[in-house]
């Protein structure tokens, strides 16, 4: 068994970023800058009204109220005649460029209308709901840098300096496959004997496509050495990795990492780590290769601990792993001390700290406990068992969101 740091380490250390290219914004979403973003101008390129109001010298504003006469009427998108005169007001939008000649601008809440003039009644400083040119980014200032993986505002922020197309790495195009003559698609309505219905593509194909990378589905394979090595050379000439589930443990018809050994190779095998213990890595005609073990949970677990560090660094990303925190164990709960644990545990927020316990059954097979979860309680090796009120390392997968705030409030 190969100690879960050391595999992950040897798996990246084969896995190159890709060549950077430019994506058009719309398709950038989830990618990851390849350089940094210097900002070409000021956002926003000029001052302009934060509020719906009236342009105006400050120092106009000093004894309230006052009458101004309003000489010009300014929408977003126009630019003011001429210069503000001391005494006078401009009917100002919000976005719209400050008139030059004026330092303020009084909202209209805190005027009233009279005519062709306004009655201002409080008094602004100057630079009141006055947004200055760069306020946002300024010109030369290096708004993102390279590794970002890019977020919905990312992409506003890009689009607002004039970035229409992100210097980025594509997206990697992944193969997946469920293997095992027991395994049947979701569709089937009846199983025969012995047979199952298909987890793992679906999880696989869901991981995948939250991180945003394009996926192939090679379908359920049947543990027959000629169609397993066809469908994993084909997979290997079409996509930049392949991912199976099944087939990698000690079984008599566990065929994948034997025909990947034929095809390329198996660079390790046997993790210290529960569940995935099994999993394999290696490459078929030079394309990386993930074998998951069959469990659904295994698959879930060795798909974030190799997959998808090895997918985001194909991406360029700077972060590859998910943020830990630590939190305390709720319960006690026993885990192997040979191996590095990931319990699926359920996060509480008490007192100001996270309180976790086991979302149910720990067996590899149970998924159902595993789609309850919200983080993985990463046992180090050595521990053996975790006693109420221990501190745990937390990878949180998702927030717990559908628990009400008032279950948090005293556990
Ligand atoms: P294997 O690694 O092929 O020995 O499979 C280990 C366990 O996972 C067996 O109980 C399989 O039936 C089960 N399994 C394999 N593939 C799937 C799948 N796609 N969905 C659900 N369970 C699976
Ligand atoms: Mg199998």
């Amino acid at each position: 068994m190969i100690p879960l740091e050391h595999a992950r380490s040897r798996v990246l250390a084969g896995i190159e970023p890709f060549t950077p290219e430019r994506v058009r914004l719309w398709h950038a979403l989830g990618l990851v800058l390849a350089e940094d973003v210097v900002a070409p101008g000021d956002v926003p390129p000029f001052a302009n009204s934060a509020m719906d109001g009236y342009a105006v010298r400050a120092a106009d504003t000093e004894r309230v109220p006052v009458v101004l006469p309003v000489v010009e009427d300014l929408a977003a998108g126009h630019v003011a005649s001429a210069v503000l005169e001391a005494g006078t007001a401009i009917k100002i939008m919000t976005g719209a460029p400050l008139p030059e000649g004026a330092d303020a601008v009084v909202p209209v809440e805190d005027t009233e209308q009279q005519g062709e003039a306004v009655r201002v009644l409080a008094p602004v400083v100057a630079g009141s709901s006055v947004r200055e040119a760069g306020g946002d980014v300024r010109a030369g200032a290096t708004v993102f840098t390279a590794g970002t993986r890019l977020t919905p505002p990312h992409l506003g922020v890009l689009s607002a300096v004039g970035v229409a197309a992100p210097l980025v790495r594509r997206r990697p195009r992944v193969g997946i496959m469920s293997t095992g003559d027991e395994v049947r698609p979701p569709e089937t309505n009846r199983l025969l004997p012995g047979q199952i219905r298909d987890a793992n593509r679906p999880l696989l194909g869901g991981l995948l496509a939250d991180l945003g990378v394009e996926t192939h589905d090679y379908g359920i394979v049947a543990d027959d050495a000629g169609r397993l090595r066809a469908t994993l050379r084909r997979a290997a000439a079409e996509t930049d990795a392949v991912l199976t589930s099944g087939g990698v443990s000690m079984g008599d018809y566990d065929l994948v990492k034997q025909i990947v050994t034929e095809l390329g190779d198996v660079a390790l095998w046997k993790v210290a780590m529960q569940p995935a213990k099994p999993f394999a890595y290696g490459r078929i005609d030079g394309t990386p290769f993930f074998g998951l073990p069959g469990n659904p949970v295994s698959v879930l677990v060795a798909f974030e601990q190799f997959a998808r560090p090895a997918l985001l660094t194909m991406m360029g990303a700077r972060r590859i792993l998910r943020p830990r925190v630590t939190g305390r164990a709720a319960v006690s709960f026993a885990t192997p001390e040979d191996k590095t644990a990931f319990i699926r545990v359920n996060a509480r927020w008490v007192d100001g700290g996270w309180f976790v316990e086991p979302s149910g059954g720990q067996a590899s097979n149970v998924l159902s406990a595993a789609a309850q979860a919200d983080a993985f309680a990463v046992i180090p090796v050595g521990v053996g068992r975790v006693a109420e009120g221990d501190v745990v390392t937390l990878e949180m997968f998702r927030w717990p969101e559908d628990r009400r705030s008032e279950d948090s409030v005293d556990g």
